[in-house]
């Protein structure tokens, strides 16, 4: 490795974290589909939007024109706490592999939320501070968003409301109080403290929740009090907006050493990390600056680009969001029990959505056994204790690099290594007493799901 001139950890300087984000969609032909209004099926006006969303958050929502957007100096002197984070060199995994591609990772673990989400939830929390909000309220699935966001109130002092999904609450009682340390409350969902959460209790009783119930208590509670807003860990045009950093400072790591990736590959929930990761890269691409191969990878259980369809749908349980067009499997799809992968919205970011209907990008999917397998070789040879979902792309990166040992291709491949898994160790603890099963839903109970779309035409 010493005569090697890419060093393990290529680190930006502080004044090299970028000043602006990069928005994609000036650079989309075909633009995604606008938000619908659930009751009258029009696009939602900002007016409507502002109801929910904080003012500023709106209007990026809907930009598909600017390019660029300047970052608040307040988010970029929060950026500088626990960024840049390093591109890394993946040698130690290349050498136990044996193979002659070259693998890079970005690695967004590096902060006490341990994910790349803190980046939306700062930029998040000051719109929602300078809008003289007293606060915001959210929905968390296992928790990393509750406390991404946990942390950027706190910094901001404004009050923090996290619908936590019940088994998740109960289960995961160390996420639940590192969000409180930062001063957030955490209610367990569905709850008696909304409307939705009371109709949902009724209807099935004994529910241990789920993020489409969260959702819609989360958005009802903004609406409900006065001074607040809600705001969404995912999926949105902003979110993908804001997570534009991590792609802009890799570009800018790789661009210092020449280098260019072949395949970039990304796990994909919600679709922000990877629509943040391959912005500027996507943004050559759509421009005919250059190519890459794009790779989204989801898991087998929770398939929505793989085996969903590209339709209008329900971003809730409770039906009170505006309609997103978006692959997916339907707005009451729940991934198998066995699932302890992450991972499990039903939708995907209608930026993302598009350019996959497009071809600009492919996706894949992975069964969780061999998620934990890929988790576990890489805890074991780069020393990073890897988050289940971005474990997701070490397993795609892995199974390419080991196609070019065969072919002898020399491919360069960056992946998204999106966050650290101390808090799911539960899950590691099931792969390794092996009661870790691989689930795969039927084409017949996801023809069940898709029924129920809502009929837009
Ligand atoms: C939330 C999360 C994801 C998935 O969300 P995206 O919006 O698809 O990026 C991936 N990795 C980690 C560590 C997460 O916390």
């Amino acid at each position: 490795m010493a005569e090697n001139k890419i060093p393990y950890k290529i680190y930006l300087d502080e004044s090299e974290i970028p000043s602006k984000w990069y928005n994609l969609r000036a650079d989309m032909k075909n633009k995604p589909a606008p938000l619908l209004n659930p009751g009258t099926h029009q696009p939602m006006t900002a007016a409507e939007l502002e109801g929910v969303f904080c003012s500023e958050l709106v209007a990026q929502e809907l930009d598909n024109e600017s390019r660029y957007i300047d970052i608040p100096e307040e988010i970029q002197n929060f950026y500088k706490m626990y960024r840049p984070a390093p591109l890394v060199r993946a040698y130690y995994l290349e050498k136990a592999l044996g193979t002659p591609a070259k693998i890079y990772y970005k690695f967004e673990g590096n902060n006490t939320s341990g994910s790349h989400k803190l980046n939306s939830a700062i930029a998040q929390a000051y719109y929602a501070k300078k809008q003289g909000l007293k606060g915001v309220t959210t929905e968390t699935g296992a928790g990393q968003w509750g406390t991404a966001l946990s942390m950027a109130c706190s910094y901001f002092d404004l009050d923090c409301k996290v619908y936590m999904v019940k088994v998740s609450y109960e289960q995961k009682p160390f996420r639940r109080e590192v969000m409180r340390t930062y001063g957030a409350s955490v209610t367990p969902s569905p709850s008696a403290t909304t409307q939705v959460g009371q109709k949902i209790l009724a209807e099935h009783p004994g529910t241990t929740g789920s993020l489409g119930c969260a959702i819609s208590e989360a958005v009802e509670a903004a609406v409900t009090n006065e001074g607040y807003r809600y705001v969404l860990g995912s999926v949105l045009n902003q979110v993908l907006l804001h997570q534009s950093i991590i792609g802009l400072e890799a570009k800018a790591a790789m661009d210092k050493y020449g280098i260019k990736p072949d395949i970039i590959i990304g796990c994909a929930g919600g679709g922000s990390n990877l629509g943040g990761l391959i912005a500027p890269f996507m943004g050559e691409k759509l421009r005919g600056e250059a190519d890459y191969r794009i790779i989204a990878v989801e898991p087998k259980s929770c398939p929505s680009f793989t085996r969903g369809v590209y339709a209008y749908d329900f971003a809730d349980t409770g039906m009170v969001c505006p309609l997103a067009k978006m692959y997916t499997l339907g707005s009451d799809f729940i991934p198998a029990p066995n699932h302890a992968g992450g991972l499990r919205y039903h939708g995907m970011s209608p930026v993302l959505s598009q350019l996959y209907a497009d071809g600009l990008m492919e996706a894949t999917s992975v069964a969780q056994t061999e998620v934990f397998a890929a988790a576990e070789m890489f805890a074991r040879v780069e020393g990073t204790l890897p988050a289940p979902e971005s474990s997701h792309a070490i397993r795609a990166a892995i199974d390419e690099a080991l196609k070019c040992k065969e072919t002898g291709e020399e491919k360069t491949i960056l992946f998204g290594l999106t966050g650290t898994g101390y808090f799911d160790m539960l899950a590691y603890e099931k792969y390794h007493d092996k009661k870790m099963t691989d689930y795969v839903p039927t084409d017949e109970e996801l023809a069940v799901y898709r029924a129920k779309l809502p009929k837009i035409d």
